[in-house]
């Protein structure tokens, strides 16, 4: 690969390659964009097959990270982490606190947390060489994000479905929720609230079984979900299920759910604008999880996150306003108003604002 090119490209701002013999430390610390505040984003770890295929994924995810910071409206830049290695064999305390030093050494310009293969064991260890660390035991957090990464889905769906149906009421649309997981059980929770018709589907039967117990849901086939005849689909299993194979076969006029990366390949968002379909882009309507820690960070007051989480709601308005206006995809849309947000905000910050007398050294 040629680094700098591809780092010219999208305008990464740093990459750091941390090395350490003893605990066998080879990670890759990426830093995309840091104009709205302290880049923030998971340490993945991973088997990686190559070090060209570790530092694409640290490449690639960092750069989500602006986009969906951005999104949110939070004062939050965009980065990411991995650590090569196989996070069933290769863990230790000593990896970690390696790993603690260098995130330290960066001065708070990258904050880290827990991602793939890593878990909040991993953020306490290292935690012990810095504070720029979220989601440990410590952390002064609520726990679990998924039941305010669901409120924000729910949020996101009615506006999606004021977009498609002119209405944000949910009551009798049939809603059909892939993977009923944590944010889907809460998500499931809200729709059941409202009356909504709920059709469910699960690689694990107690999970169906759960949602058919508590919300009167519809239950099928994991594969037959493509094929129900709904109103609203909400992908909250894994990503890149919106392609070629499934598009044909959905009937719902609305895309909206928690799953990351749930188009395939991009040029799937143009799909599903030229057939009318109204996709509430993934990192936009789940960012409920990102504010979270956020929040956590800031000393978690309740409010303030219901009211941030509230706001995706507006979000995803403004996207489907841009997505008409443009006539472009809402995923474009969305990328639109976030790097927007960035460029305009870069400008307003550019007032130099004297902290004190001898502002000259
Ligand atoms: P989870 O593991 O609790 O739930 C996922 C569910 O999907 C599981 O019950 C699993 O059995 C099921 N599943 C997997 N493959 C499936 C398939 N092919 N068909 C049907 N079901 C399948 O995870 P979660 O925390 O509820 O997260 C769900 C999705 O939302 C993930 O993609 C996650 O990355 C994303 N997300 C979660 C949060 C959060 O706060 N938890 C925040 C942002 C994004």
């Amino acid at each position: 690969m040629d680094l700098f090119n591809a780092l010219q490209a999208d305008d990464y701002e740093q990459v750091v390659f941390c090395q350490d013999k003893v605990s066998g430390l080879k990670g890759i610390i990426v830093i995309h964009d840091t104009t709205l505040g302290p880049a923030l984003g998971g340490l993945r770890m991973w088997d990686y097959k190559t070090e060209e295929e570790a530092l694409n994924d640290a490449l690639r995810l960092a750069k989500g990270m602006t986009y969906k910071n951005a999104a949110a409206g939070l004062n939050i830049g965009g980065g990411k982490a991995v650590i090569i290695g196989d996070p069933k064999k290769d863990k230790s305390e000593a990896l970690f606190r390696a790993f603690g030093r260098y995130v330290e050494s960066l001065g708070g310009r990258y904050i880290t947390a827990e991602d793939v293969g890593t878990t909040v064991q991993d953020m306490d260890h290292i935690h012990m060489e810095t504070n720029f660390v979220t989601g440990t035991s410590s952390g002064g957090g609520v726990g679990d994000p998924s039941p305010i990464t669901a409120l924000g889905i729910y949020k996101g769906m009615k506006a999606a479905a004021k977009a498609a149906f002119g209405s944000d009421d949910l009551f009798g649309k049939k809603i059909a929720v892939q993977g009923v997981g944590h944010v889907a059980y809460s998500l499931c929770s809200y729709l059941h609230e409202e009356k909504a018709n709920i059709i469910v589907t699960d690689i694990n039967a107690e999970a169906v079984e759960r949602a058919v117990q508590a919300f009167g849901a519809e239950s099928v086939e994991p594969d037959d979900i493509y094929d129900v005849d709904c109103d609203i689909f909400a992908p909250c299993a894994l990503g890149g299920g919106i392609n070629d194979d499934t598009i044909s076969r959905l009937k719902a006029k609305v895309i909206a759910g928690s799953a990351n990366n749930q188009l395939l390949e991009e040029r799937h968002g143009k799909v599903l604008h030229d057939k009318g379909i109204i996709y509430a882009p993934d990192y936009v309507i789940n960012s409920g999880g990102v504010i979270n820690v956020v929040e956590e960070m800031k000393g978690y007051d309740e409010d303030s996150v219901l009211n941030k989480v509230e706001t995706i709601y507006t979000a995803l308005e403004r996207v489907f306003d841009i997505s008409k206006e443009k006539d472009i995809p809402t995923a474009q849309a969305a990328d639109n108003m976030a790097e927007n947000r960035i460029k305009v905000l870069q400008q307003v910050r550019k007032t130099f604002i004297p902290h004190n007398k001898n502002v000259i050294e």
